[in-house]
């Protein structure tokens, strides 16, 4: 057996594609399209390079992306003050805060500045807390991006043992409240499930198997279950290559689907952003968070 591959970028193309068309029936309506703020302190070349992949893509789905730097050693209040005047600016419609920030600004602080209803990431503890009670479509956008890599494979979630190792804020946790509204049998691994020695009897035993925690080879291929599903959302750096969590090649021979790195949840990902950047037009057309 060897897995059908869950090419990323036809996804994310086909994703661009529909949201292209709202974009463009949105301006029809109103004259105007979804315009972003990406906030960045300092000038750290991935984040420049990750920033400038975002922008590629906004400007494909016909998105209004901008970019607004702020010096290294900016105080939290300044920080927190300019956020403030984007939530106030009518033309602003989504705001994300690129991370990494410097060790002076308490990120998870930061991110509960920005408007609920322009939270770009979906990530402030409001919409995170609405996402446990199904009533926000602003989704963080790494668990929206596995989403629609599960669906496209047309597995209902509905009785499957889902095992998700990794429970960070921005992945597993909020990931584990999709899975379960789908009504999935979810189990959370992390540092004390391995500590325990018991993660490959939880990822031996998943039908689908999503690994986040950012360590090359984590996954053994013979752990897999034959004709799971398998989404590595891991990004590993080794010299000029890149891994994910998962061994891509033993685990490929037993899974039914499986998502490569790179190229597998990475580019749905910020295609979720720009969604994101819909919906946030969308609640402010309502007249939300103006
Ligand atoms: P975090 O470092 O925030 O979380 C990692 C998680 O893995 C933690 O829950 C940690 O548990 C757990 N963990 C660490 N070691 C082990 C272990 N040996 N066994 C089981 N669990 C373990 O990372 P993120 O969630 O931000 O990112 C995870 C990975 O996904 C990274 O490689 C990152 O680059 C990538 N990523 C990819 C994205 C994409 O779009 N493709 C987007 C976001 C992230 P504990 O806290 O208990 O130690």
């Amino acid at each position: 057996m060897s897995a059908v591959i869950l090419d990323g970028k036809i996804l994310a193309a086909k994703i661009k594609e529909q949201l292209k068309s709202e974009v463009k029936i949105l301006k029809e309506k109103t004259g105007c399209v979804p315009c972003l703020v990406n906030v960045m302190i300092g000038d750290d070349s991935g984040s420049c390079a990750y920033a400038n992949s975002q922008k590629r893509v906004a400007e494909q789905i016909g998105i209004e992306y901008q970019l607004k730097s702020l010096p290294h050693d900016i105080p939290q209040e300044k920080f927190i003050s300019t956020i403030e005047s984007l939530n106030a600016d009518k033309d602003i419609n989504g705001i994300m805060i690129h991370k990494p920030v410097p060790k002076h600004i308490d990120y998870h602080a930061v991110t509960n500045y920005v408007g609920i209803h322009k939270d770009l990431e979906g990530i402030n503890v409001a919409n995170i807390g609405k996402m446990l009670l199904g009533e926000t479509d602003l989704i963080p956008c790494t668990p929206a991006a596995v989403m629609a890599h599960i669906q496209s494979t047309r597995v209902s979630l509905e009785g499957k043992e889902v095992v998700i190792v990794g429970h960070s804020d921005i992945v597993g946790k909020p990931l584990s409240l999709l899975l379960v509204r789908e009504l999935a049998t979810v189990t959370i691994c992390h540092i004390g499930t391995s500590q325990a020695g018991k993660l490959v009897d939880h990822v031996s035993r998943a039908d689908i198997l999503i690994v986040a925690v950012g360590k090359a080879g984590l996954i053994k291929g013979d752990w897999i279950k034959p004709g799971a599903i398998v989404i590595d959302v891991g990004i590993n750096k080794t010299g000029a290559t890149i891994q994910g969590d998962v061994e891509f090649e033993s685990a490929k021979a037993r899974a039914a689907f499986i998502t490569p790195v790179p190229g597998g949840v990475g580019p749905v990902t910020v295609t979720m952003l720009m969604k994101n950047g819909i919906e946030a037009f969308k609640l402010q057309l309502e007249g939300k968070g103006r």
